[in-house]
């Protein structure tokens, strides 16, 4: 099975629990206001295959003890489902910790892309899943796409009990309301899986990679997050809650 792969890092620190191996997977449906991996959003003929990708990966095992392992992250990983499913069985064979980090938009209850996703979650230990904003309208017009299927992956991997660290990228005046972040922590109270809560502040560091794009950033007047406004929306989100935070 071959994917289609952007980048890999090597000594990932914030992609999941402990030293990560993180591959980065070309392709993504959505097209967030605020996207800093735009030059990962054009699909890409795949060209690697799961086991050698798997093999460099555990050149760097020693570094990752008891608690690190590979994460799969993008663009969108979801996207090359059968690749992850092929990587991440040879991976737990292999008795690796994995992680996906996704932005859920893929997910379906329809066949066969349910079987798939329910095979892909026996051999994966943490999901890190991202809710961009809780009201299905403004979601559309920060992502282009509605977030009900984000939502109701958010409800099947606490259906099976999948731990899940959600992560929450704060945009001052577009997802930072009183009224969206209690929607928003209201929704995350309701599920039992969740182990953590990251608010990740806005930055426009990706914003070259549009203008290498030919593109116009859409989000070039608002301004970064201050560490009061960071701060004020992990209180609203009760982080202090969760138990890994
Ligand atoms: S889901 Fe992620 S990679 Fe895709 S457009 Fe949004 S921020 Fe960018």
């Amino acid at each position: 099975m071959l994917g289609a792969i952007h980048s890999i890092e090597t000594f990932g620190s914030v992609d999941g629990p402990g030293v990560r191996y993180v591959i980065f997977m070309q392709g993504c449906n959505m097209r967030c206001q605020f996207c800093h991996n735009a030059d990962t959003w054009k699909q890409m003929t795949p060209d690697q295959d799961a086991a050698s990708v798997l093999k460099k990966a555990l050149r760097y095992r020693t570094y990752w003890k008891d608690t690190g392992g590979i994460t799969v992250s993008g663009g969108e990983p979801l996207l090359q489902i059968d690749f992850l499913i092929e990587l991440f069985t040879l991976a737990k064979k292999a008795g690796v910790h994995t992680t996906l980090d996704t932005c859920g938009q893929p997910f379906t209850q329809a066949e066969p892309g349910f079987s798939k996703i329910r095979r892909l979650m026996e051999v994966t230990d943490l999901v890190l899943l991202d809710i961009k904003q809780i009201d299905n309208e403004k979601h559309k017009l920060l992502t282009g796409h509605p977030n009900t299927n984000i939502l109701a992956f958010a409800r099947y991997l606490d259906s099976i009990h999948k731990p899940v660290w959600i992560r929450h990228v704060t945009i001052p005046g577009i997802n930072d309301s009183d009224q969206e972040l209690e929607r928003l922590d209201q929704f995350l109270q309701e599920r039992k899986n969740i182990q953590r809560v990251d608010v990740l502040p806005y930055h426009t560091m990706g914003m070259y990679k549009w203008e290498a794009l030919g593109l116009e950033y859409p989000l070039k007047d608002v301004p970064t997050p201050t560490v009061e406004q960071v701060n004020r929306v992990k209180t609203l989100l009760h982080v202090e809650d969760y138990p890994l935070t």
